[in-house]
């Protein structure tokens, strides 16, 4: 059970990794940072905003919430590349498909 969780966007000076797509956020580019206690345990993430976004409208249109709620990674590696249809180009990329 989710006990804590904050999100803020912040800008950071070295190079971070995306929770949603598991790949490089540049250093300067504005991302969402997120602290959180989850059944007992403290944890951060860090995702690109267009990626977060995304992410959230196919949660939303699967009617995941909660519990159920995915990443952006796993929505791609179990409904395959064509999730990505309505992505932004700059995400698209990050997964390797063409805009
Ligand atoms: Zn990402």
């Amino acid at each position: 059970m989710s006990e804590f969780y904050r999100s803020t966007i912040c800008k950071s000076r070295t190079i971070r990794r995306c929770e949603s797509c598991n790949k490089i956020i540049e250093a300067g580019t504005q991302h969402e940072y997120v602290a959180t206690k989850y059944d007992g345990d403290f944890g951060t993430f860090r995702r690109h905003l267009d990626c977060l976004e995304y992410e959230r409208h196919l949660n939303d249109i699967n009617g995941m919430r909660g519990e159920e709620y995915s990443w952006l990674h796993e929505h791609v590696s179990e409904g395959g590349k064509s999730v990505l249809h309505d992505a932004p180009a700059a995400v698209k990329l990050r997964f390797g498909v063409e805009p």
